[in-house]
């Protein structure tokens, strides 16, 4: 158990009736479906109207000159991502609010541009959303590859290009655009660009069938010659001098990895809970089929908790502005795989009544697979530590 603030545990609370109550059914038709739920789908504006889970997570602070600031909370993000996870991953990143397109903010927008672009989600009349576009079809991992081009034509921005893998892209406010002034100058030529939705020239393409997590959409978008104000420059064009733009685009990657770590987390327990219920059930007391089960059980529990302290770390020294290149890389490659080894050891302790296809194990196996990709793969973190072990800036 860690220790909650009295805020927290009532965030967390909330959550878990939301969960019960309208996440799990919802995430369950999609997967039988194939599709999210639709943008004016009830659970979303209730949570609008409830001021917006996602938007709970951030708290005024006083900063030095006495004034309030939006202040997020990446702990509590954590907690949230946790406990909604826990009754659908794919319904619980469709939640209304600003995600990677506000992570995308954090990292490199003016208080100004911040202040313009959240303004929407003060609206709770009805759900808003946000998103960030970096994945193209040549340039998932490798970011640097972007080819999405990006020119100053007087006051505009003009872009040009593709994105593919957009989370909530279709139904958002605004989506976040990396491109490049010039590719040959790799990282150092990266800027991200605010692109209202009706945008002309801001074409959807599709929507992705996934394996997993289906109840959340991913994107793709054609950008033909999209143009927009110079003021949706994030940062304004002196944050791109001395590699800004990249080092942004790596923040961005820094406050979510932990969130998306935790999620899994809140899967991994989904499973275990599951597992822990059909051994109560079904396998007679102190028999020794149960308490091999028993034992897998406590291993399956170490596993989780051991994942959960390593990505609430990641987000407490997010909340306290601590660089966490390492740590959030540590989450995000810890926790998928263990999860996938807590959700398969359910699968094998259920047996035939965990792998039918209306089995929850079954739908969460396929869903923890998903985790694993987004944000950066394994392979790539583990790229990220070996940077650190050859003392390159914590902060690349
Ligand atoms: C459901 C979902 C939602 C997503 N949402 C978003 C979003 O909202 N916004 C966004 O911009 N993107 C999003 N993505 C894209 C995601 O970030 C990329 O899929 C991911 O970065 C991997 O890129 P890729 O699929 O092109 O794989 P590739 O980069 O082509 O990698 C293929 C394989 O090669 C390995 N590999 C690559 N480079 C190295 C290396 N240097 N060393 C060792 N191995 C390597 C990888 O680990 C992987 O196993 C999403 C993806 C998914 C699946």
């Amino acid at each position: 158990m860690i220790p909650l603030d009295a805020p927290s545990r009532a965030l967390v609370e909330e959550v878990r009736a939301l969960g019960r109550q309208y996440m799990r059914p919802m995430g369950l038709e999609s997967d039988r479906t194939g599709d999210p739920p639709p943008a004016d789908h009830p659970f979303y504006l209730l949570c609008s109207r409830q001021g917006g889970l996602v938007s709970r997570t951030i708290d005024p602070e006083a900063a030095p000159d006495g004034a309030e600031v939006p202040q997020w909370q990446p702990f509590r993000a954590a907690l949230i991502a946790e406990e909604s996870a826990y009754w659908d991953r794919g319904v619980a990143l469709s939640l209304p609010g600003p995600g990677l397109g506000g992570s995308a903010l954090r990292s490199t927008a003016t208080p100004e541009q911040s202040a313009r672009f959240l303004a929407p989600f003060a609206d709770h009349g009805r759900a808003h959303w946000a998103a960030m576009a970096m994945t193209e079809p040549g340039a998932g991992s490798d970011v640097a590859r972007i080819q999405t081009r990006v020119r100053k034509e007087g006051r505009e921005w003009v872009l040009s290009g593709s994105k593919m893998f957009c989370s909530n892209g279709a139904r958002s406010d605004w989506v976040v655009v990396w491109a490049t002034v010039d590719p040959a100058l790799g990282r150092a030529g990266h800027r991200a660009l605010v692109v209202e939705a009706g945008t002309p020239g801001f074409d959807l393409l599709k929507i992705e069938h996934k394996m997993g997590s289906r109840g959340y959409e991913t994107a793709s978008f054609a950008l033909d010659d999209v143009r927009v104000p110079e003021e949706n420059l994030l940062g304004g064009e002196s944050f791109y001098e001395s590699r800004q733009g990249f080092r942004g685009a790596m923040a961005t990657f820094n406050l979510a990895r932990p969130i998306h770590a935790a999620q899994g987390v809140g899967m991994g327990r989904a499973a275990l809970d599951h597992a822990l219920a059909f051994v109560r059930d079904e396998y007679p007391a102190h028999g020794r089929r149960r308490q091999r089960a028993l034992e897998r059980l406590a291993d399956m529990r170490r596993e989780l908790h051991t994942a959960r302290l390593i990505c609430l770390h990641a987000a407490w020294l997010a909340r306290h502005g601590v660089t966490n290149a390492l740590e959030a890389s540590y989450a995000k490659l810890f926790a998928p795989p263990a999860v996938f080894r807590v959700v398969s050891a359910a699968l094998d302790i259920l047996g035939e009544a965990g792998v039918r296809n209306d089995a929850l194990l079954e739908k969460l196996y396929r869903d923890v697979k998903i985790l694993d990709i987004g944000e950066g793969t394994q392979q790539v973190q583990r790229v990220v530590v070996a940077r650190q072990l050859f003392g390159f800036p914590r902060d690349a």
